[in-house]
């Protein structure tokens, strides 16, 4: 079960003046928020990290100039509605437009939650069949929207048309159910995606606070864990969820312990409506320092932006190298994550 509208809202929660102002836009993502993930929230602290990720407010409705509503240019990359093509050995297939709870930071709101389902079996069909044409592509995100709000069948015929046109194709199954409703995640569903063989699945989660690491989580990851699927994360960075390096170690950590590799930490997207959630660069970048000092190589995400226009990912790191290639000397100087300066030097034939 969940709560769909602010009035439902109001009985758990005392809705803050910003929350109750919210006006439902074109563009915003539905008010939807799943019970188990209500439970989770402290009702009593208006700035919980993980009801900032789940209730909107007024902020949504305001756009800066920046903003746009697609800012990776996905439209563009498009083939059909559902297949985007943005990098050459990869694409991203959106298997449904709808998730079980909606984040209020979603980057593709352009399309998340407009109900129109899920794809289509002419959407599908067009899909293998560019994967058929172009054998460069080895990886499919099966994306959306959340692709597990379908049902065990339809992914199992859906798996099965995209490996039929290219059965070495690597899958990856990008989802919040874990962290949203970890209950959806069951043998038959695991045993369904283990029974497509030809191919590994990869388990992309997206936690942002260890508080979302419950019990129930873990366990819903390790399912796809124990069954050889292995599981990465990926966080993005939120004004007054986890814009810290004291909560994001622990988030690391507690990954890595439950055998969830953290792979990326997304710098917000310039997305329409949530400029109240972006961290500025500097702070990122701080940010990112101070967790390299902390955290094992393990546990360590990429801090990346997906650059506007269609720019792509590039990582977002402070540069250690202080005077790159001397030409005479052949050496390159470095500073140290502790603050000290190295010099390596190329071999000299
Ligand atoms: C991020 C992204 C990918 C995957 O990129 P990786 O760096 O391989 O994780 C693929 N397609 C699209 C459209 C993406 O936005
Ligand atoms: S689960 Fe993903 S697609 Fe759905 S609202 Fe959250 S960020 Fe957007």
């Amino acid at each position: 079960m969940s709560v769909t509208s602010l009035k439902q809202l109001e009985k758990h929660l005392n809705l803050t003046q910003d929350e109750l102002s919210w006006k439902e836009g074109p563009l915003s993502v539905p008010l939807c928020i799943t019970d188990h993930y209500l439970s989770l929230i402290d009702p009593d602290d208006p700035d919980d990290p993980l009801r900032r990720q789940v209730v909107p407010t007024c902020h949504e409705n305001m756009t800066d100039d920046a903003e746009s509503p697609d800012p990776l240019q996905e439209v563009p990359h498009s083939h059909g509605e559902r297949l985007v093509h943005r990098y050459r050995s990869r694409v991203a297939f959106l298997a449904t437009d709808i998730c079980p709870m909606y984040c209020r930071h979603c980057f593709r709101r352009r399309f998340t939650g407009n109900m129109m389902g899920p794809a289509t079996e002419r959407d599908i069909n067009d899909a293998a069949a560019y994967l058929g044409s172009h054998p460069e592509i080895s990886e499919m995100l099966l994306t959306g929207g959340d692709p597990l709000t379908l049902s065990d069948s339809q992914l199992d015929h859906m798996i099965g048309v995209f490996r039929k046109a290219s059965p070495r194709l690597i899958i990856r199954i990008c989802t919040r159910y874990p962290i949203s409703q970890p209950d959806r995640i069951t043998e038959d569903l695991v045993a369904m995606f283990k029974s497509h063989s030809s191919a590994p699945f990869y388990l992309m989660t997206q936690f942002n606070h260890p508080r979302e690491l419950t019990e129930k989580s873990i366990r819903a990851v390790a399912m796809f864990v124990d069954a050889g699927i292995p599981a990465m994360n990926q966080s993005v960075l939120l004004r007054g969820v986890n814009d810290n390096a004291d909560t994001l170690e622990e988030l690391c950590n507690a990954l890595l312990f439950n055998r969830i590799k953290p792979y990326y930490l997304f710098q917000g997207d310039m997305v329409s409506g949530t400029a109240y959630f972006r961290v500025p660069l500097r702070k990122g970048m701080e940010i990112e320092q101070e967790l390299r000092r902390r955290l094992s190589g393990l546990a360590m995400p990429s801090y990346t932006a997906d650059l506007p226009d269609g720019g792509g990912k590039v990582p977002l790191c402070g540069s250690y190298i202080i005077k790159s290639e001397d030409k005479e000397k052949g050496s390159w100087t470095f500073r140290t994550p502790d603050g000290g300066i190295r010099t390596i030097t190329d071999p000299q034939s």
